[in-house]
């Protein structure tokens, strides 16, 4: 009788994680996009630049730990300047390695002053917060994005597809955002790096908590789909974006029908 020997490998199959970079990760939209990545299994590098965010921060790194099992960090920093997105990419590099494979460019703020009143450093302001650092963020992080099948998603504005009173500031960056986008997406198609930017309609985020609830309402019945978006909405948004493997250079506009592209 021959004595044959079966030798059974085990094959592990080893689910590789991937890793990304969110700016204004901790509350509002970015609070919903950074929870969907944990959800799709992203390690994920939480930036944000308020104090006050650093425990909603540190509570996010935790949440996505112990629901979906990945890594996570928090990091603050000022995005509008260089040094310190530097110090954020370096951060997400040394924790999860040198390969990014989502950047989302998220942070944002809004002045809403009428464009006579607004003072040159409140307008700067706004478009290195919104425009400027998206750009520094792109350019640090595309190294480690190349060849690689990756994905950068901008957060624009229905305000960067149509102008908006007292918001030429942030018009003015929205639409830059969009134009960044577009470009990058054509400079680095062949390198397999999809650029999009998604511009969200009116969303229930702190960025409305100066409007009162009767102008909630009167804003909410200008929305064909009758309500003003949640975060979530937005989220689902980023998910497709991150699946849509032949999408880049667009901008998708989740705003319930408020603007028509
Ligand atoms: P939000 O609740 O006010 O959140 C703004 C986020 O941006 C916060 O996480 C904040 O971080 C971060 N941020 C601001 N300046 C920063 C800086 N210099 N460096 C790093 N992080 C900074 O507003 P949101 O509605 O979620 O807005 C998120 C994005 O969506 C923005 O780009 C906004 O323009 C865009 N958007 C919002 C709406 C809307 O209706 N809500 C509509 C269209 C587009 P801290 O918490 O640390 O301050």
């Amino acid at each position: 009788m021959v004595n044959d020997i079966f030798i059974i490998t085990k094959i592990q199959v080893i689910k590789m994680a991937k890793n990304a970079i969110i700016t204004g990760g901790s509350r509002g939209l970015g609070k919903a996009m950074t929870l969907k990545l944990g959800e799709l299994g992203y390690n994920v590098a939480i930036n944000y630049r308020s104090d006050s965010s650093k425990k909603l921060t540190e509570d996010l790194v935790e949440e996505l730990k112990s629901e979906y099992g990945v890594e996570a960090i928090a990091v603050q920093a000022d995005v509008s300047k260089f040094e310190d997105c530097e110090k954020l990419v370096n951060a997400a590099v040394e924790a999860f390695g040198e390969e990014i494979d989502a950047l989302i460019n998220n942070a944002g703020i809004t002045n809403n002053c009428n464009f006579i009143d607004l003072q040159p450093e409140e307008y700067e302001r706004v478009i290195n917060t919104n425009l400027v650092s998206m750009m520094h963020m792109c350019h640090l992080a595309l190294p480690y994005m190349v060849d690689r099948d990756t994905a950068i998603v901008c957060t624009a504005s229905v305000g960067g597809l149509t102008g908006v009173i007292n918001q030429a500031d942030y018009c003015a960056a929205k639409t830059g955002v969009i134009g960044l986008c577009r470009a990058l997406a054509l400079e680095f198609a062949p390198r397999k790096v999809r650029v999009n930017s998604i511009a969200p309609g009116m969303i229930m985020t702190d960025m409305l908590k100066g409007v009162n609830q009767d102008e909630l309402n009167a804003l909410a019945a200008t929305i064909p789909l009758g309500h003003i978006g949640e975060p979530k909405e937005i989220a689902g948004a980023l998910e497709y974006i991150l699946t849509a493997d032949y999408l880049t250079g667009q901008v998708i506009s989740p705003n319930g029908g408020f603007v028509l592209q």
